[in-house]
């Protein structure tokens, strides 16, 4: 009974800290965007590295000699950052 009683708490508290987290994340993206442009939700970029087209918001973005490039996913990130620039056509 004790067991349960602590594991309540445990989950509690791991609920708590969840959902504080989250409010956290909300009120930061919120304030501590400088001037966000303006939103393009549904503008589709290319992965250089796997030529994949996804979301840009859910894209991965790096800036590199001035100029962004999106990814899919770290995997592809990492293999641009470690010359995979064959691709990449300027
Ligand atoms: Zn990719």
């Amino acid at each position: 009974m004790f067991f349960r009683l602590i594991l309540g708490l445990v989950l509690g508290y791991v609920a708590y800290r969840v959902l504080r987290r989250l409010k956290e994340m909300f009120t930061l993206t919120g304030q501590t965007r400088q001037a966000p442009k303006v939103p393009e939700p549904d503008v589709l970029v290319q992965d250089p590295v796997c030529e994949t087209f996804i979301p840009r918001q859910e894209a991965l973005k790096i800036t590199k000699d001035g100029q962004e490039y999106f990814f899919c996913s770290e995997g592809c990130l990492k293999r641009f950052q470690r010359g995979g620039r064959e691709k990449v056509e300027k």
